[in-house]
């Protein structure tokens, strides 16, 4: 049940446990809530899933306990961490979702765009603050982006996730860097092949990826920007565009 005291959450779709595929969790068995809906539609947006309107019939309305007893059940109840994800999922009412999983001795991590800010930012464990570059076609509001980090009040483990697709990205990325030197920074090459929804098993240009990567690499490397974390998204090795993986 939602009601105006406990709001509900917009669910795209809830999976795991599987391993993060990127950023600063990469590697670590994860449970993943993505929530539905996008204030932002990137040019190349990998989850339009979770972002387009025709889309919403797969979504659902849950309360924040319908989404815990679903964790509980994909983790058998062991505490693991929770990845909230979208879309974007600061539009989402998140906050009594992180509280009772706190209580049970679950951790939240929360990946935006930075567009959206949350009281309740500051109660998470992690916070991936990933502004887009200039080819996702959005224009960042920089001063919405540092409401975030106020309301994060340095509570959380933070990061910056840049997606680097070419020289414009690359650019952009070193601006942000440039402007949160107290932040660790994370590179992430495009993937230019994104998914389309219904059909997640459709062709991934693999190779144009990697050669992406190695750009990335080589740049970073020749640019002597030796705070700069590169990685690939190791789902996307693993899993091409598949879904819920
Ligand atoms: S912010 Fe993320 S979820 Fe939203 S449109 Fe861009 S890539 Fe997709």
């Amino acid at each position: 049940m939602t009601c105006a005291l406990h709001p509900g959450i917009r669910v795209s779709e809830i999976f795991g446990p599987t391993i993060q595929g990127e950023g600063v969790l990469i590697g670590l068995p994860t449970v993943f809530v993505r929530t539905g809906g996008c204030d932002y539609r990137c040019s190349w947006c990998d989850s339009l899933h979770a972002v387009d309107r025709r889309f919403r019939h797969d979504w659902e309305m849950m309360s924040p306990d319908a989404v815990w007893q679903k964790v509980i059940a994909l983790s058998g109840g062991q505490p693991v961490m929770v990845s909230l994800s979208g879309g974007n999922p600061a539009i989402q009412p998140l906050g009594q979702l992180i509280d009772r999983g706190h209580g049970e001795g679950y951790r939240f991590a929360l990946e935006t765009q930075g567009s959206v800010s949350k009281q309740w930012f500051a109660d998470l464990d992690v916070l991936v603050l990933s502004p887009k570059p200039p080819s996702s076609e959005m224009t960042t509001d920089w001063a919405a982006f540092d409401a975030c980090l106020e309301a994060a009040q340095d509570k959380p483990q933070m990061a910056l996730k840049l997606v680097v697709f070419d020289d414009d990205d690359y650019a952009y990325a070193k601006d942000a860097a440039a402007r949160y030197p107290q932040l660790p920074v994370y590179l992430q090459p495009g993937n230019h092949t994104p998914p389309r929804p219904g059909d997640e098993d459709a062709f991934i240009d693999m190779a144009g990826v990697m050669r992406r990567m190695e750009w990335l690499v080589e740049k970073v490397t020749r640019d002597r920007w030796f705070e700069a974390r590169v990685l690939p998204q190791l789902h996307v090795l693993l899993w091409g565009n598949k879904r819920g993986v």
